[in-house]
């Protein structure tokens, strides 16, 4: 059945006030076989493992604004039209940034241990001089925000807050979940309880020495103070001080330029659709990384294989009926920027559904979707053809309870667009998440195929499907 007449079947099926036996809530036959040969082509991609070896070699570290950032919105540009996607561009966006500064920490005689310790994002800075006080230690932040928020009374008041949150191993990462409100909120937390900064256990799964950033938030009329993460063994140590009733002194000194104007980019290429082509099928990762390493995992490896898995449908799949939009988002690490600036961009225009590859490099073990319960059997469909790649579907209520990556939950939330989940094993993910140990050497680059054939498959796919996915269905 030709596509045209499909529409006009399926218009007088909703004309006539049905759910129509002629508007089709599955895939054709050979929509199907397509898909698998897409797969089976995408199996053998090594177009990723290329991409991110370039950008870890060729520019690494790019937090957003910096020249770095940049050079790799100029590299993805490039690759994107290396690789045949249409409608390369970068789009500007002005933001205001936080830029790291040197910093230390130590625990002062008689314990004495210089720490292995990183600025959170967006911290403040010590007085030159730093900031020296006895340490207030909290087990958890729960256990902080159970301590009086009374002026003067809470243990925290005129103290360095130490939180030693720990991060439970997880493959879906629900302990860094969980873990990870410490270091946002525990700089505000602390603060209204008058603490002079805070400290934190990284947030990490890993027991080595290295530390792991991110950002923090601050809140309007809360005082800002400096805040930073320190390695778990040496977290582990000062531990040990505090069961023995040792009283631990600090001494930080942290330097950081908060609210530098600067510019980064959402860099987007495009397969074009074709009888629905104004509709999109938004995949993405994002371009920024912390500084510290080379931004291999988070989020190199996303950026590879979207990338990677839209040059498969451009080159080996039957010209999709809904544009494929590869998106790749500038600062998400530090505020979501590039995120809120395609929104306001493009939030009126359908997208079918919107996906976003950030969990690292690992392989991709299940699907979840954000739809509406017409569209589930197309869903449905597209997980028989991922099932031999060893992905699972559960075929109940939590299948449609899925959550997109970081920008486009921001978008889902804020424009009810459709979503899809592809759920990577993130069970080494926090190990070197936000570190310097987030570099190449640490991905397992055979695993990125099997991430371009899922994302490619199903992207193509929801190009195809019958019927719309959001709330209002065509
Ligand atoms: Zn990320």
């Amino acid at each position: 059945m030709s596509v045209r007449r499909r529409d006009v079947l399926a218009a007088a099926a909703l004309a006539a006030g049905g759910r129509s036996r002629a508007q089709p809530t599955t895939f054709e036959a050979g929509e199907l076989r397509a898909a698998q040969q897409l797969a089976d082509a995408a199996l053998r991609d090594t177009h990723a493992a290329r991409l991110l070896t370039e950008l870890c070699t060729q520019i690494g570290a790019r937090p957003a604004g910096s020249a770095a950032d940049a050079q790799a919105a100029a590299w993805a540009q490039a690759a994107m039209r290396d690789l045949g996607l249409a409608r390369v561009r970068a789009e500007p966006l002005v933001l205001r940034v936080w830029q790291r500064g040197t910093a230390s920490a130590r625990v002062l005689p008689p314990e004495m241990l210089p720490l292995t310790m990183a600025a959170l994002g967006n911290s403040v800075a010590t007085p030159a001089e730093g900031i020296t006080a006895e340490v207030a230690w909290y087990d958890s932040l729960a256990e902080l925000q159970a301590d009086t928020r009374e002026p003067g009374r809470s243990r925290a008041n005129g103290r360095i807050v130490f939180i030693n949150q720990k991060t439970d191993r997880t493959r879906d990462g629900r302990g860094y979940g969980a873990a990870v409100p410490a270091r946002a909120f525990g700089p505000v937390e602390a603060a209204r309880r008058g603490a002079l900064a805070l400290g934190i256990r990284s947030i990490g799964t890993d027991r080595e020495r290295i530390a792991h950033t991110g950002a923090l938030r601050y809140e309007i009329g809360v005082p800002r103070i400096p805040a930073f993460a320190v390695s778990v063994p040496d977290a582990d140590a000062m531990a040990a001080w505090q069961a023995q009733g040792r009283p631990l002194q600090l001494e930080l000194k942290l330097d950081a330029k908060s609210d530098v104007e600067a510019t980064t980019h959402n860099v987007i290429g495009e397969v074009p659709g074709t009888d629905l082509a104004h509709e999109t099928v938004l995949i993405s990762a994002h371009l920024d990384s912390w500084d510290l390493g080379q931004g291999a995992v988070d989020d190199g490896a996303g950026v590879a294989i979207v990338t990677a898995a839209a040059a498969c449908i451009a080159r080996l799949a039957p010209r999709p009926r809904r544009t494929v939009r590869v998106v790749l988002f500038g600062n998400e690490e530090n505020g979501f920027d590039g995120a809120r600036a395609y929104g306001d961009r493009y939030g009126q225009d359908p997208h079918q559904w919107v996906g976003e590859s950030d969990f690292g490099a690992g392989r991709i073990w299940r699907l979840r979707s954000r739809v509406r319960p017409e569209a589930l059997p197309l869903v449905r469909q597209m997980a028989q053809v991922l099932a031999p790649m060893g992905v699972a579907w559960t075929d109940d209520a939590d299948a449609n309870q899925g959550s997109p990556g970081p920008d486009t939950g921001v978008l889902m939330r804020r424009h009810q667009w459709p979503a899809v989940e592809l759920s990577q094993d993130g069970t080494a993910y926090f190990d070197v998440h936000h570190t310097v140990h987030d570099t190449l050497d640490r991905v397992d680059l055979a695993t990125l195929p099997q991430n371009v054939a899922c994302w490619a498959v199903t992207a193509w796919l929801a190009a195809q499907a019958p019927v719309g996915f959001g709330a209002v269905g065509r």
